[in-house]
């Protein structure tokens, strides 16, 4: 064993073995997998190798699309046999929700240049004759689906990483990991220490422990998963013989199973409702190659629809059942890229489906080691989504849930419920007993609207419009012809203090710093140009600052922020040591200048004012702005003032007709006023010219970036941020959700970043990113919205108040 390298991959599942392979390929070849056992040794063995590239988030199936693409490649320059069997896949719907799912799902794959197709139940009985066609609807298929040899897989990426040079030890348990002052770290194992610049941690199973040697807690938790083999069943010969085809995979969402053919027989495999964690609290070191017992009891409930859906499985014997741990994040997306706060720290593990996502997670992670940017959008797998509060029993409770709703519906508006309340803000109960319909985000609670006295506060699930429709058109009408109160703590905050702080947030800065006093909005890019971060950056002396952001980006931020921190420079994440209240509307100075002494007249208190001042007998930091883009403040205290300042600005408000509103009112008031938003409009994908970010964007000083942004200037962006009035079915209306495709002249040309119905101003509204040369003022396109392609029309400007007097008045 080498007793120094450049990058020590720990673990040698199918994802260790990716991440080798994919370092190789760019380049690094000083490189280590260190494995305890030997290759496939932890969940990877037993695995049922199936492979899709459905996902609920384009960008992911886009990675799952690449992984199967691999493998061909692989088994080539390996010269290993990777079993690859492309079956093709069947998604099979029982009802018109999933049918819409399906649709949804085959239009957001179009941008992808995913051909899938939608059938009839009866084209679904042809191709799988194993099914009852009366109990589905239709079907998704996907001609790129099938399954692997596991173990073939993880050798063939292990060969090609050897044959470029790389090194793996088997039979080698890290036992320890020791950082040292200059950020490189000695790799403790049985065999001997490896002194690497950089650790990964792919130990699967244990990627819990790994973690720990490093104090860190990763939001990881193993699940039992049972799938059984059949005796060789007479159907499955007699389709191979007529056909000279195997039968496709098929996902049944009603049974909550999926089944492929095996040799002669069938696999069929459960994510049954009763689901159980493996090892909750810590992964046993002695666990090899090990089989867990199997409990048909628990995936009876399947079982007993699969004998209804598919008659011939109730004949067949049962040969095997296998029981297995696997890993999953809170999510059930992976967790992927630096780990935030430790240096040469990367971590590749909770990948659920190591044989549709391996590939891209080696890929995406060893781009970011090597070129210090993933190169693809992987915001939905960044290690970053989580915070501390991700804890044990928040890992767990979030798990079981998302386990257990593997096969079903994730409406656009539904909130799960596991693991909440987690983070509240002080005036929780005062707005739970006015009636608030909670959201999460980022573990804290947020209102998303207010249901009238007296109803259930409990919005309904759905692709369209749902109960909540007419409330909040009410609260927008609260807001844009009275005043209206609501919680705005779920913005993340951030102080920069001492000496350097301007000079240094002048560097990474696309606008020129606000005067002491004032607030303005800014961007932050990498070296490529690409979108860090959006933020208001608010100025309270001159090396003092607030920073306002996005809350689900707070650990990709603060990661980014403190990985460029200059000496002298303090940056402090607030957290809930910093919440607030804003109120917006015509009627908001009137209501607040009664409960202050410092003057909110315009010539005293203009628009993105940010000063201290005194509201009742509360300290706090007054900005004048909302994300409503109407006369607006924004109202910052510590938590323990957050009640009284409600229950001040509450009873000030009585006599302007003051009401709550939440944040689907705000996502619809934003809609009207053009404003983008992070993680939508803005992400690491995108530049500030393709977003138009212009008020943000000042060339006269320096910032990171700014060379990649001034080419792209005098080229041209290849791709726009357009703005879409879309006339929704009048028979069945439905808005954007996000990520359906654009069309223009019979092709898809871009895609949906978000959108809402804009209440005030009664017209469906869509953000979308599409070539700049169709970028055309009053161009017409369409929005393919649950299967229907909807007319919309490129609008230059906000449809309400494009001048913004209404911010300034
Ligand atoms: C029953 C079952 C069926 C499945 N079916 C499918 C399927 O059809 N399709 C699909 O895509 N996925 C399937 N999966 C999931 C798939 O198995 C996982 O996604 C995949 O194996 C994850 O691989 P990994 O490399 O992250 O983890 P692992 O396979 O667990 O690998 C981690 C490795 O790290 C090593 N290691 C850990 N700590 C250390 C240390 N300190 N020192 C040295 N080595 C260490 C371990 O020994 C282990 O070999 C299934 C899983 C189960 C249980």
């Amino acid at each position: 064993m080498k007793s120094s390298a450049q990058v020590v991959v720990i673990g040698g599942g199918v994802v260790g073995a990716s991440v080798l392979y994919h370092l190789t390929e760019l380049g690094w070849t000083d490189v280590v997998l260190v494995e305890r056992k030997e290759l496939t040794a932890g969940s990877t063995w037993h695995a049922a190798g199936g492979m899709h590239a459905l996902n609920g988030d384009p960008n992911v199936a886009k990675l799952q699309q690449y992984t199967i693409g691999l493998y061909r490649e692989i088994e080539e320059r390996s010269g290993q046999n990777c079993g690859i069997h492309m079956s093709g896949g069947l998604t099979l719907a029982g009802d018109r929700e999933r049918m819409d799912w399906l649709r949804m799902a085959q239009a957001r794959g179009r941008y992808l240049g995913m051909e899938m197709e939608i059938i009839s139940a009866a084209e679904a009985k042809a191709m799988f004759p194993l099914l009852e066609e009366q109990y589905f609807v239709g079907a998704l298929f996907d001609r790129a689906e099938g399954h692997v040899d596991p173990t073939g897989v993880t050798r063939a990426y292990a060969g090609c990483a050897r044959q470029a040079g790389a090194e793996i030890c088997q039979h080698t348990w890290v036992s320890d990991l020791r950082q040292r002052p200059d950020g490189t770290w000695d790799v403790i194992t049985d065999a001997g220490e490896i002194h690497a610049e950089h650790i990964v941690n792919a130990g699967g199973l244990w990627a819990r422990e790994v973690g720990r040697m490093i104090g860190l807690e990763l939001p990881v938790l193993a699940m039992e998963h049972m799938y059984l083999i059949t005796e060789d069943m007479a159907g499955v010969a007699e389709h191979n013989a007529a056909t000279g085809r195997e039968l496709p995979m098929a996902m049944d969402f009603d049974g909550e199973l999926y089944i492929r053919q095996e040799g002669g027989a069938m696999l069929l495999g459960t994510y049954e409702q009763a689901c159980v964690p493996w090892s909750p609290h810590q992964t046993p070191w002695t666990f090899d190659k090990q089989l867990l017992t199997p409990d048909l009891d628990r995936i009876a409930p399947s079982l007993e629809v699969a004998f209804k859906h598919y008659p011939a499985l109730a004949e067949a014997g049962i040969k095997n059942v296998i029981n297995g741990p696997f890993t999953f994040a809170p999510d059930g997306n992976p967790l992927v890229g630096p780990v935030p706060g430790v240096r040469n720290c990367w971590v590749a593990c909770a990948v659920m489906a190591g044989f549709s996502q391996g590939g891209g997670v080696g890929l995406t992670l060893a781009r970011w080691m090597v070129h210090g940017d993933p190169g693809e959008d992987i915001w939905a797998m960044d290690v970053a989504r989580f915070g501390n509060w991700a804890s044990l029993a928040y890992t767990n409770a979030k798990v079981r849930e998302n386990y257990s709703r593997r096969f079903r519906i994730t409406f656009p508006n539904e909130e799960l419920p596991a693991g909440r309340p987690l983070h509240t803000t002080p005036v929780y109960d005062r707005l739970t007993a006015r009636n608030a319909v909670w959201g999460a985000g980022y573990g804290l609670e947020h209102p998303l609207w207010f249901q009238r006295p007296g109803e259930e506060p409990r919005e309904d699930v759905t692709f369209r419009r749902s109960n909540a429709f007419p409330v909040v058109a009410d609260e927008c009408t609260t807001v844009r012809e009275r005043v209206g109160l609501t919680e705005c703590s779920n913005f993340a905050k951030y102080r920069v203090t001492g000496a350097g702080s301007a000079a240094w947030l002048q560097r990474l800065f696309t606008n020129r710093l606000p005067r002491v006093g004032r607030i303005n909005l800014t961007a932050a890019l990498d070296p490529g140009g690409h979108i860090v971060g959006e933020f208001s950056v608010a100025r309270v002396g001159t090396d003092d600052f607030f920073l306002f952001g996005s809350q689900i980006a707070e650990a990709h931020h603060s990661r980014w922020f403190l990985g460029h921190l200059a000496d002298g420079v303090r940056f402090d994440v607030l957290g809930l040591s910093l919440v607030g209240l804003s109120l917006a509307g015509p009627g908001a100075r009137d209501v607040l200048q009664s409960v202050t002494d410092a003057s909110l007249a315009t010539e005293d208190y203009p628009f993105m004012t940010f000063r201290r001042i005194d509201v009742g007998m509360i300290p706090a930091h007054v900005g004048r702005m909302t994300y409503t883009g109407d006369l607006g403040y924004e109202i910052w205290v510590a938590p323990e003032y957050q009640r009284a300042l409600f229950d001040l600005l509450w009873q000030a408000g009585q006599p302007y007709g003051v009401g709550l509103f939440g944040f689907r009112a705000l996502m619809s008031l934003r809609m009207e006023k053009m404003f983008g938003t992070w993680a939508r409009e803005y992400r690491p994908i995108y530049t500030p010219v393709q977003a138009r970010m212009h008020r943000s964007l000042k060339l006269d000083h320096d910032f990171t970036g700014r060379a990649a942004v001034e080419a792209e200037l005098a080229r041209g962006p290849a791709r726009t941020l357009g703005y879409f009035d879309i006339s929704p079915d009048p028979a069945e209306p439905a808005d954007v959700v996000g990520d359906e495709p654009i069309w223009h002249g019979g092709a898809v040309v871009g895609w949906v970043t978000s959108g809402a119905y804009a209440h005030y101003s009664r017209r469906s509204l869509a953000f979308g990113y599409v070539p700049s040369e169709l970028a055309v003022p009053g161009a017409m396109f369409e929005v393919e919205i649950i299967g229907q392609r909807r007319p919309a029309r490129l609008l230059p400007e906000p449809v309400l108040d494009p001048a913004g007097h209404r911010m300034r008045a």
